[in-house]
């Protein structure tokens, strides 16, 4: 594409070079109000975007296939395009076409790729989910040293911690980043760990990772002579650090965000959590991707978006240091205490803004006075906050308040120069309050005096021509003018009033003319306007450079700010929802009484069922093996303990009236695999695969549950891996795990195992029907029910009733001892495909026989009367 023929036009040479520099993104070609888009570019964005595919010109001989959007909707196209996974290069008009002119007839007007819109480098609003975090992360490895390193450009905050290769994917798990960077050649290695995890990959020149120019990029980011002053980084880190940098110089075209100074993760701080357990567990999407049905969504009682971001970034890494835990707990737990003063906070808490994300959008240039406004109405609303704050506060939350006030002179700086509501774009200029510029007041007055003065002008013309009907109107192209119907244009544009109204146009039904005193209070009232925009340009610049000098403490109230919502928001959750403080310590104990799984109970509620509370303790036996008939609650009761140590370690309350847990440092979830197609995988596979990384990872500090392992197999094979399984928990990992089984079988485990306990939850049989109690008791089940459950499913009768007929013969056959399975099922009567539905039925109850034997047309009401007793006593 790069060759230019002759035939080429100016414009489209310019546009192959422009093209040839980014080929991997769709370049958005800016022509006056259209951005457009040609070649390849066009086919694919026009499909994409379902917009025309149309042509323009030829280019070697070849219609050039063409596809254009409006540039004030480019936003919504960019983000469809980026969702469909591609990337966008914007080529802007750097001059007028009248200044292109004056270098040459010919000449094409200055274009230049000004931003490269990708996943990870968003910042506009409307591209962004206010409550979730837009993490750009970069991966390197030196040696056998890892990386990785994340920014959200769209609040400046950038971490870097250590990371080996085999914790990547749960490390990317956990943050959820929407683009991650490796170096050139080390794709092949991350591309399935990347795409697992949702992100878009990204390559770079490995120079790009290089520890000994990255630190002196680093450092010139951050003004600062040496990067010890953020932390001791070794060259991974580095070197992670600097792709980031690097790859926000070249997306934003030398425009660098506001970075905040790097903060070092260490890795043992949080609780370790890989990317099954997080799906199975629905922490922040459910499974069908979505937030609603999340844990995430059901605990989330914030109200601002920057404390929405923060409940997720503590709800993905819970603490696993007791002291860090305990701090959370009393700030939740203080709040929770006192209703009223909670009630009273939010209430400050929604009158607050997305400042960080404002901030940045300023930094970058990309913001509008409506982000001033946004920090100036936050400041104010953090100041009223901390006067209502009691002095008695528990530590985190006194930290948090201090941050709250200090910007006082920025408050009052903003609060005279904005008016209360400006708009969102400094473009019209007229954000700028009155009495904060006296010259901007002044060409203010001058224009606005012009304009009233026109209005002065048309009843002095009228009087003037003696035409009642004349007008003074506005339009974009001849600016001013004087209007008259066609009827009195004849006396208009003839003496003495041609003298003084000079004809500019005439249309099918006015005439329009201007005067000189009308053309000069025009040009006044043009160069006021003007000159007052250029004032309010300059002020908006010098308001923008105070805000950003800010950057660091306002950085600090915004998090001030999430930390308090977060804090108020738990408080909140565990007063409605009467929720308890857990008791978390580095013991191994686990012991929870009426725990609840707050996603399935809040479900519940909404039809009115009560959600049953249930007992787990693993302190003495630390693993339970819990068997149960299909839909009795096994599931829910295993991932309700595991949602309950991750509540506690995160800081939260928990649905229960008392839990003791002993910090859990990593968590393992595992539910009968469902197929992963996607990868080529059977549903056996994956299940192995995903207990194979258990039986190798867990450590005695470890909680592992397994629901229905081994489901995906023939029956003894499942049998005897569960089996298996089982033992090498209990004698290897030596972790604290809940275990679902179907196989009754292994019930006899608990009898030669010490640490394993049976128990199950519990059904009733009743009529032939099973009915789910929900309890979990100790002890086996004694059946599996699972006829009866298929018949509540609505099975055909004739099915269930033949099912009963086999598991009865089967289990005779066990009781025995006797024959070979196959033997048995020889022996079964055989089954007629279409038997009489008569003979299919059910055997008729007793009651059913003695009714059909009524004739009620001949009982007399005594005679009912003794029927229903007799009825009844068969019960
Ligand atoms: P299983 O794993 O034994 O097949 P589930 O845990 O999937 O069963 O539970 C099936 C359904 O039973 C759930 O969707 C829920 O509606 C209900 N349920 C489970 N546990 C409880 C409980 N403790 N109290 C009330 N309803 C429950």
């Amino acid at each position: 594409m790069t060759s230019t023929k002759a035939t080429t036009t100016p414009m489209m040479a310019q546009y192959l070079e422009i093209k040839a520099a980014h080929p991997d993104a769709i370049l958005f070609y800016r022509m006056g109000d259209f951005y457009e888009m040609f070649f390849d570019d066009a086919v694919a964005a026009a499909e994409a975007l379902d917009i025309a595919l149309t042509k323009r010109g030829k280019h070697d001989g070849q219609d050039i296939p063409m596809c254009g959007v409006p540039h004030h909707a480019a936003e919504g196209y960019f983000l469809t395009l980026i969702r469909k996974g591609f990337r966008v290069a914007v080529c802007e008009q750097m001059e007028s076409p009248a200044e292109a002119k004056k270098r040459g007839y010919k000449a094409v007007v200055k274009r230049e790729v000004v931003r490269l819109v990708t996943p990870g480098t968003l910042t506009e609003d409307s591209l962004l989910d206010a409550r979730r975090h837009n993490f750009l992360a970069a991966y390197h490895s030196v040696r056998d040293q890892g990386a990785l390193a994340w920014v959200d450009i769209s609040t400046g905050a950038f971490h870097v911690m250590p990371c080996s290769g085999p914790q990547l994917g749960p490390e990317l798990a956990r943050l959820t980043p929407r683009e991650v960077i490796v170096a050139d050649g080390a794709e092949a290695d991350w591309a399935g760990i990347v795409s697992d995890s949702g992100a878009t990959l990204t390559t770079l020149g490995a120079a790009a990772f290089d520890s000994v120019s990255g630190e002196k990029r680093l450092c010139s980011v951050y003004k600062v002579g040496s990067l010890d002053a953020f932390g001791n980084f070794g060259r991974a880190e580095v070197g992670a650090m600097s792709a980031v940098a690097e790859y926000l110089d070249i997306t934003q075209r030398g425009n660098l965000p506001l970075l905040r100074p790097p903060v070092q993760e260490g890795q043992s701080a949080a609780m370790q959590i890989d990317a099954a357990t997080r799906r199975s567990l629905e922490l922040s999407h459910a499974m069908n991707g979505g937030r609603q049905g999340s844990l995430l969504h059901c605990i989330d009682r914030t109200v601002t978006a920057g404390g929405a971001r923060l409940l997720e970034r503590r709800l993905a890494s819970p603490s696993c240091n007791v002291d860090m835990i305990a701090g959370r707990l009393d700030a939740v737990g203080f709040l929770a205490d006192q209703a009223r003063l909670t009630e009273d906070i939010r209430g400050n808490l929604r009158g607050v803004h997305d400042m960080d994300r404002a901030l940045s959008r300023l930094a970058l240039d990309r913001g509008g006075p409506r982000d001033m406004a946004a920090i100036r109405n936050t400041i104010g609303q953090a100041i009223a906050l901390s006067q209502r704050l009691p002095d008695d506060l528990p530590p985190n939350l006194a930290t948090a308040t201090q941050d709250l006030t200090g910007h006082e002179a920025l408050l009052d700086l903003l609060d005279e120069a904005l008016i209360a509501e400006p708009p969102l774009l400094s473009r019209d200029g007229g954000f700028i309050a009155p009495g904060y510029d006296a010259e901007l007041d002044e060409v203010r007055t001058l224009r606005d005096e012009g304009r009233s003065v026109i209005a002065g002008m048309q009843a002095d013309y009228i009087e003037q021509s003696g035409v009642p009907s004349l007008k003074i109107k506005h339009n974009n192209v001849l600016g001013y003018f004087i209007e008259t119907t066609a009827t009195h244009a004849g006396k208009m544009m003839a003496a003495p009033l041609s003298e003084t109204f000079i004809h500019r146009q005439t249309t099918a039904n006015q005439v329009r003319f201007t005067t000189v005193a009308l053309s000069e209070i025009e040009t006044r009232i043009l160069n006021a306007g003007g000159r007052a925009l250029e004032i309010e340009k300059r002020l908006y610049s010098s308001l923008t450079e105070a805000i950003v000098a800010q950057a660091g403490p306002l950085g600090a109230l915004a998090r001030a700010l999430s930390e308090i919502d977060l804090n108020a928001g738990l408080a909140q959750l565990a007063v409605t929802e009467g929720w308890v403080r857990p008791k978390v310590d580095d013991s191994r104990a686990f012991e929870i009484s009426g725990g609840r799984h707050p996603v399935v109970e809040a479900a519940l509620q909404k039809d009115g069922a009560p959600f049953i509370a249930n007992d787990c303790g693993l302190t003495e036996t630390p693993i339970w093996l819990l068997t149960g008939p299909n839909m009795a609650g096994k599931s829910t009761f295993l991932r309700q303990n595991a949602l309950l140590a991750i509540l506690a370690q995160m800081g939260s309350f928990v649905p229960a009236t008392g839990a003791h847990i002993g910090i859990v440092s990593q968590l393992f979830s595992r539910v009968g695999a469902s197929d992963d197609l996607a990868r080529g995988r059977s549903t056996f596979m994956v299940e192995m695969v995903e207990t194979a990384a258990i039986l190798n990872q867990a450590d005695d500090r470890a909680l592992v549950i397994l629901d229905e392992i081994g489901r995906g197999t023939a029956t003894y094979d499942g049998l005897s891996i569960a089996w298996a399984t089982l033992e090498h928990l209990h004698d290897v990992n030596r972790c604290r795990a809940l275990f679902a089984t179907h196989y009754h079988e292994m019930s006899a485990l608990s009898a030669k195992l010490d640490g394993v306990d049976n128990a199950t939850v519990t059904v009733k049989e009743w009529e032939g029907d099973v009915i789910f109690l929900h309890e979990v008791k100790r002890g086996t089940a004694d059946r599996s029910y699972g006829v009866q459950v298929a018949r509540l499913a609505g099975l055909p009768p004739v099915v269930v009733e033949r099912a009963k007929v086999v598991l009865e013969a089967l289990e005779k056959g066990e009781r025995e001892g006797g024959g070979a399975q196959k033997a048995i099922i020889d022996d079964l009567p055989l089954f007629s495909a279409t038997p009489a539905p008569i003979q299919s039925a059910p055997k008729p109850s007793e009651i059913e026989d003695r009714l059909r034997a009524v004739h009620p047309d001949e009982l007399s009401p005594r005679d009912a009367l003794d029927l229903i007793y007799e009825l009844r006593s068969k019960l």
